[in-house]
């Protein structure tokens, strides 16, 4: 297979339901990631501090219109609390991550990314749009990257599932924040009511065009109490091709095996990580907050705490003949493979 490919052909892979073609693309990824970042997993531990969200995305169930849900915020002292339960399970990133709340201020945000960072850990912050200001504020006091996906590249769509922004809006966001000189990460969701195959290879051509470092890559899965309840999920197979081909399309990116797709297919992390993928991210969140951060239901590891989180990743890891990176695991730029 020829490592660059068009739209075209992305369309004909995604096509493709031959167990004997699959099984060739997949082990031509798994290679690939082999050359543009080694086998070694990046840990990224989550931290989910609030599920208060302004925004009404159809498919999520932190969304501002669910009444259902019950809401939390972790203070600053539990977010910090996370963090060195991080360090103490020698997880060398923490990704901050909530609805977009404005329950927090940016001062409180920066004070609590530079106290992570001197920790020693590196900051990932997923909070949402926010004004290229605030990017810049959080970046100073000490955030290295930041992950805001944009689930679809088409408009149309974007704008029927996230009614309260645009894909341009959301576009834009992504460039200041690689203005800025985080490390940014995107990603996209399979399966979506209404999205055709050729949206699915229209996001993995924009992931390479906007030059992500990151790149998440899940299903969608219907929540019970949003307006999408009644819609199929997404495709494990489905998504394990779009895993493969993003990275034959961008080589040296940070891809996670995602929980979403761990959450349908039981196995779903084990075969993302022999596709194409590189990276894992546990759930740090306190247990008792976990099981109310459901953007989708059912999600899988709400019940264990941190350590045995990390101990099945490790056990997961190793399971597949791979191993536990030690550091920060920026993307490898020197490591670009043609
Ligand atoms: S997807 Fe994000 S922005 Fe949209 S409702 Fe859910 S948490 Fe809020």
């Amino acid at each position: 297979m020829r490592l660059l490919m068009d739209k075209k052909e992305i369309i004909t892979w995604l096509h493709e339901s031959s167990p004997g073609a699959l099984s060739r693309l997949f082990k031509d990824a798994d290679a690939c990631r082999h050359r543009c970042v080694g086998d070694c997993v990046h840990v990224r531990g989550i931290i989910e501090f609030s599920n208060y969200c302004s925004k009404n995305c159809l498919y999520c169930g932190l969304r501002r219109s669910n009444s259902r849900i019950h809401r939390y915020r972790l203070s600053l002292p539990e977010i910090y609390a996370c963090a060195e339960q991080a360090k103490k399970l020698r997880i060398p990133t923490v990704v901050l991550q909530s609805g977009e709340d404005p329950g927090y201020s940016i001062k409180d945000l920066c004070i609590l990314a530079a106290k992570i960072k001197k920790l020693g850990l590196t900051v990932t912050v997923s909070i949402g749009e926010r004004s290229f200001l605030d990017y810049r504020r959080l970046k100073e006091a000490g955030a290295d990257r930041y992950l805001l996906r944009f689930e679809t590249s088409n408009a149309l769509l974007y704008r029927r599932l996230k009614p309260d922004s645009s894909l341009k809006k959301r576009i834009t966001c992504i460039e200041n924040l690689k203005q800025l000189g985080y490390e940014t990460g995107s990603g996209s969701m399979i399966g979506l009511p209404g999205q055709s195959i050729g949206n699915i290879a229209s996001d993995i051509l924009l992931f390479a065009e906007l030059g992500l470092d990151m790149i998440g890559i899940g299903p969608f899965i219907p929540h019970p109490d949003t307006p999408l309840s009644k819609a199929g999920k997404g495709s494990s197979e489905m998504v394990l091709k779009a895993v493969a081909l993003t990275r034959l399309v961008t080589k040296n990116t940070n891809i996670p095996a995602t929980t979403a797709l761990g959450t349908i297919d039981a196995k779903g992390r084990q075969k993302a990580l022999c596709c194409g993928a590189n990276v894992i991210m546990p759930n740090l969140t306190p247990r008792e907050y976990r099981v109310l951060y459901q953007i989708y239901p059912d999600k899988i590891c709400i019940s264990e705490d941190s350590i045995k989180c990390r101990q099945c990743i490790e056990t997961m890891v190793t399971g597949i003949g791979r191993k536990i990176a030690r550091g920060p695991g920026n993307r490898r730029v020197q490591r670009i493979v043609k």
